[in-house]
């Protein structure tokens, strides 16, 4: 049972959170997933690649690209643009299709006023301490950055009471499975099948 329409996840929450690494697990085990790659005008980091990590392009362009709505959200996050191509997201939905995007606290709020039906998921470190580490310890932001990072992560755990769902990554795997049942209760809500029980008794 399900609706016709695929569900938009949201999984967001502070940098070093592990949002990442989860939902690269997730898309593993969940190929019916589709991710969302978001356009940015951040530098590419080693190893990253064009069109699979972002789409990376220079401000003009995604100035341009803001003029002409083409964003479904987008945010400054760390004095870089990030942001939801919009067609990719509302084509695979109409289709039926679930579709992640893994974005800032900012961008989840913008796409909370438009789509009422998405699930927000927060994910949130074991601890400070631990966030800091993780931070620090992926080695690909310089000291400046780090702090920038860390600096902001109360105030943006703070906005965890806008979420649906609180997901602490203390073990990537348990991490996970909390994600795929919030997924697979969501798809279970009567109102996401009214329509479909209706027309079947
Ligand atoms: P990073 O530079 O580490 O790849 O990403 C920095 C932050 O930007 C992360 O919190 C990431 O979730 C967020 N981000 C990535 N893509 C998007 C997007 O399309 N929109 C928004 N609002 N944030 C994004």
């Amino acid at each position: 049972m399900g609706s016709n329409k695929g569900l938009l996840i949201v999984v967001s929450g502070p940098s070093g959170a592990g949002k990442g690494t989860i939902c690269k697990e997730l898309l593993k085990n969940n190929s019916k997933i589709n991710v969302s790659v978001s356009t940015t005008t951040r530098l590419p980091r080693v190893g990253e690649k064009d069109g699979i990590n972002y789409f990376f392009i220079n401000k003009n362009k995604f100035e341009n690209m803001i003029n002409n709505d083409e964003f479904l959200e987008y945010a400054k996050v760390y004095d870089n643009y990030y942001g939801t191509p919009k067609e990719y997201v509302i084509e695979n939905m109409e289709n039926g299709k679930d579709v992640l995007l893994e974005i800032d606290i900012v961008g989840a709020l913008q796409v909370k006023e438009r789509f009422k039906d998405a699930v927000f998921i927060f994910i949130l470190p074991p601890s400070l301490e631990e966030l800091k580490s993780r931070i620090v310890g992926r080695g690909t932001e310089s000291v400046s950055d780090i702090e920038k990072r860390y600096g902001s992560a109360v105030s943006e755990i703070k906005q965890v009471i806008k979420y649906d769902y609180a997901v602490v990554n203390d073990d990537v795997p348990t991490a996970v499975e909390d994600i795929e049942s919030i997924i697979k209760a969501e798809k279970c809500k009567v109102l996401r099948n009214y329509e479909e029980i209706l027309s079947k008794f």
